[in-house]
């Protein structure tokens, strides 16, 4: 394959991009001058090395590897609540609106509705280990503990997929919330149909937030 179509076929596994795009990419490429290219392919290595998730709550940040992110690493987060977003950028948009001050989990994604398997990017594991590891009673200074977690958010978009990636989560939560006697709650019906928490101003989150249920 020529380099051409080549790069093209990289730009074709970008959310969102067809063949068309990802060849106009390409040609942008060969009209930029060399060190804007350069630059560019520095910049993506860079980010592969400077950046990397938060082992808690998975969320992508400037860091050493295996270092907690601020929000998981204060002792100022309320550590009995775990809000549950699909992506970094619902995450950073309801941490922006300084509605909500407890612990966060990045799902990664949605679950789909006609597939049967969950996709390997939606961390059901780890979600699954970290509300177990969290709901344990606070650390005494005898023995290891969670953080006393008491309520679960599931805060997702409110568009089908989302809803039913709401209820395939409650589904998996359930042992846990019987266990621990966790309050497992939805932000779903304090947003209007359709709306998309990356784009949802700190009002709308506010309102959400109240009205879980
Ligand atoms: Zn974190």
């Amino acid at each position: 394959m020529d380099p051409i179509n080549k790069l093209t076929e990289y730009f074709k596994e970008f959310p969102g991009i067809g063949e068309r795009q990802a060849k106009r990419f390409v040609y942008f490429l060969l009209h930029k001058n060399p060190s804007y290219v350069k630059e560019l392919g520095d910049k993506i290595l860079d980010l592969k090395n400077t950046i990397h998730q938060c082992p808690s709550c998975f969320l992508f940040f400037q860091s050493k590897e295996d270092q907690l992110c601020d929000t998981c690493s204060n002792i100022k987060t309320d550590k009995t609540s775990l809000l549950i977003v699909e992506k970094d950028a619902d995450y950073e948009n309801i941490k922006r609106s300084k509605n909500y001050s407890g612990m966060y989990f990045i799902l990664g994604g949605l679950v789909p509705i006609v597939s049967k398997d969950t996709p390997n990017y939606v961390r059901t594991k780890e979600l699954l280990r970290n509300v177990e590891l969290q709901a344990k009673e606070p650390a005494s200074p005898t023995s290891q503990g969670g953080s006393g977690l008491k309520e679960v958010i599931i805060a997702l978009s409110l568009n089908p997929q989302g809803e039913h990636t709401d209820m395939y989560l409650r589904e998996l939560l359930t042992p846990l919330q019987d266990k621990f006697k966790l309050n497992i709650v939805s932000l779903g019906r304090g947003l209007s149909t359709g709306t998309e928490l990356e784009y949802s101003d700190s009002e709308t989150i506010k309102n959400a937030l109240r009205n879980r249920a």
